[in-house]
Formats: structure tokens, sequence, C-alpha cells
């Protein structure tokens, strides 16, 4: 789905500032931190005749091994972050817990996409519910907290079960807890660090949805076809696409996240997450101001990829088209699967349709994401138990944390 919304451009309609002229191929862009997002993302850049520039404050991240350039800096050390962007023709961002200040500091000399703003608005779960609820978009019922006194009003007003989260630098279900009852309460406040929290009440939903949307400079939209998420320990574990959702469904969530991109004003990519209640309705859950992994099935299953749109939307180039190519399932390879030594990944190429992606980290902690399998067949159900299949045979018995 393409939009365009010229009522969110920049002043009298024009594009932002330094996207009046598309970034060509040979451009230095720069990416803020090395994890795999970002490793993809300089594949695709370096694909498409790009420079890349991994900005990370660690030396042996999966980005470097396929940068031009890494520079190592301290998130904190904002002179430092300036004469780096200096450097840079446009940064982007691979991960959104990076103080919004380093990203204000490097653009005031090149420009940054998506804005500093954005990653303000997104990287706290209080101001991004208030942006949700301010542009009328539908989230679960919830209060923002910072006192025991305000959890205790919060319980009152949203019920419980309920969720507590902690407004900043949670992911992957760290820094929640479920809450059925209110003897769990102290504990659960001093347990999340007594500060900024969120209380979420329970969603009974049947499908957790995200839709990946990436919108460019000159206010056009895309979005891509909603993914099916399904999560084991809180962390995402096998996304498949297209959900198996009515037409209607899909199109509503993909409208939702073109309108949210274009509210934030976003240049770049961003990951919309859903929860599907039993009344089949959307609710908004949270906000990635970055490619995701329930999009990683686009660099096999779309005409364009999630890490090639988000090239295209940072260097002002036209989006691509985000059309299905295939049913398509992705399974994340965890570091459990690695208990006894290495997977057996001739074994799990033996499956048709499979294909195999290593994010080349050097140790495989439990709950750690080492790599992704992404298999494109006929039907959905095909694909989920193509990568299933091969994740099992890749190692049978995964030691699995609790
Ligand atoms: P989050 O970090 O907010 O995406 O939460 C991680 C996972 O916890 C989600 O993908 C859901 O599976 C679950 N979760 C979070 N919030 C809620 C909620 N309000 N109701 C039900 N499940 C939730």
């Amino acid at each position: 789905m393409s939009l365009s919304d010229a009522s969110s451009a920049g002043p009298q309609g024009q594009p932002p500032r330094g996207l009046e002229r598309p970034l060509l191929p040979g451009a230095m862009l720069g990416v803020l931190g090395g994890g795999q997002l970002g490793a993809m993302f300089a594949m695709a850049a370096r694909r498409m005749g790009y420079r890349v520039t991994v900005i990370s404050d660690a030396a042996d991240v999966p980005a470097a091994r396929h940068a031009d350039r890494v520079e190592l800096v301290d998130y904190g050390n904002l002179e430092q972050l300036a004469a780096v962007a200096a450097t840079i023709d446009a940064v982007t961002f691979e991960f959104e817990n990076v103080p919004a200040e380093a990203g204000r500091a490097m653009a005031a000399v090149t420009r940054v996409h998506p804005s500093p703003d954005v990653l303000a608005t997104t990287q706290d779960r209080g101001r991004e519910k208030a942006f949700l609820s301010r542009h009328g978009f539908d989230a679960a019922p919830h209060r923002l907290i910072t006192s025991h006194e305000e959890l205790l009003e919060a319980v009152e007003a949203v019920g419980l079960p309920a969720v507590l989260k902690t407004a900043s630098f949670g992911y992957d279900g760290r820094g929640q807890l479920r809450l059925s009852d209110r003897s769990q309460l102290d504990a659960a406040w001093e347990s999340l660090g007594a500060g900024r929290l969120v209380l979420e009440a329970w969603v009974d939903f049947t499908m957790e949805l995200s839709v990946v949307v990436a919108r460019g400079g000159d206010a056009t939209a895309a979005a891509f076809t909603p993914s099916h998420n399904a999560h084991a320990r809180h962390i995402l574990d096998v996304a498949s696409c297209p959900a198996a959702i009515s037409e209607e469904v899909a199109a509503q969530a993909q409208e939702v996240a073109c309108r949210i991109a274009a509210a934030l004003d976003l240049v770049g990519v961003a990951c919309i997450e859903f929860f599907l209640t039993r009344d089949n309705r959307l609710l908004v859950n949270e906000i990635a101001p970055r490619p995701h992994n329930s999009g990683h099935l686009t660099i096999e299953a779309a005409a364009t990829s999630q890490f090639e749109q988000q090239v295209r939307a940072v260097c002002g180039l036209p989006l691509g088209a985000t059309d299905p190519m295939s049913p398509a399932a992705m399974a994340n390879l965890l570091g459990d699967l690695w208990s006894d030594g290495e997977p057996d990944w001739a074994a799990a190429l033996a499956v048709p349709g499979v294909r195999l992606h290593l994010y080349g980290k050097a140790s495989a902690r439990p709950g750690r994401k080492m790599g992704h399998l992404t298999a494109c067949r006929p039907t959905v159900d095909e694909a989920i138990a193509a990568v299933i299949e091969a994740r099992r045979r890749a190692c049978p018995q995964p030691l699995t944390a609790e």
C-alpha cells in the first residue's frame, strides 16, 4: 500500500531540509548502532553503491563486518558525534536506545533520518502513548506512573490483569511484569526500579501483528503486508506473512501505519506493532523507528526489502514497491541453539526453500538473537512448517533458558 500525504511535508509542502536533492550512490551513509539491523542496512546500502560508516560504542559488532568504516564513539560525547557526522552525508539509526541528544548533535551538522524528535517520542513508552492518544490512535488503556501512589490510582483506573512496563530501555519483554493481583504491586514497583513506568491493561488478543512502513521526505508512505508475530518467552519466535486476517483488517493496519508515519513526520522506516482483539479491533502496542525483526522476511519475500527501503527513504530516493512476492515465514535463531556446539546448518538447509542468515556474533548466550531462517513457500502454513523443521534439524534439543 502506498499513500501520499502532502499536508505533512515541510513548509509550503516542501520536502524537509536536505531532501530536496536525492543522495546518490557513492555517498557516505552512517548508521548509529552496530547490531544485525545495522548489518543488513549496510549490506543493502553497499549493494546499491553507497559507502557505509557504522557508528557504535563497541568494535566487535555484526555491522562492522559489512562497513567501509567503523567509528567507535561514546554516545554521550556530543562533540565526538558531531565530528563523525561531519564526515557523513546522512545518518540513520538501527536501534532507538541512544540519547536523542546524540541525534541532535549530529543533526546540527548533517542530515539525520528519522529526526531525533521521532527518536525522543518512540524511545519512551510514556511519550509514545501520549503521542498515540494525541493523534487518536487506539491503544490499550494505560496510565503513566511516577510514584507508588500513582501506581495504586492506575490500577483503579486500568484494572487487573495489567502489565507494568518501564518507560524506557525495555525490549523483548525486559522491564515488564504481568500483574494479576494487588498483592504483587509493591514488589513489582520495587523490581522495576520505582521510576517512570507505564501500567497497561492486559489485552486478550487473538493475534499480534506488525506493519513495516517507510516514508520519504516528499511525504509518500509505503506499507508492507502485515506479518503475524508469534512470541516465545517474550521474544519474537516466528513471523509469517501474509497474516491470516481479513483484507479489511490488513488494509486498516497498513493505513494506520501510514498515518502514524505521517503524524511522526517520519523520514525512514518504522515498525508498528498491533494487538488484534477478539472483536477485530487493532490496538497499537509499540512503534520502533527503524527496520524490525518481523520485517526480515521482506529480504526474500517482498519486491523491496525493509533495509533497501530504509536506504531509499534516508537518501530521498523513490520508495520501492512493497508487494509480497511469496508467502513466507521467518524463525529466529537464539543462542540457546548453540548449547551443544555449532548447530547443524547443512541439515537445516536441506529443507526446501529455507535460507540462512547468521549475524556473526562471537558468543551465543541464551536468548541472544544469533541469526534467522526464512522460507518462501506456496502457502504461509508450509513456510512456517519449513522454518520450524529447519530449526529443529539444526538443533534437535536446544537448551531453553526459563
Ligand atoms: P512489548 O515490549 O511492549 O512489545 O511487549 C512484549 C510482549 O509482551 C508483546 O509482544 C506481547 O506478547 C506481550 N504484551 C505486552 N503488552 C501487553 C498487553 N498490554 N497485553 C497483553 N500482552 C502484552
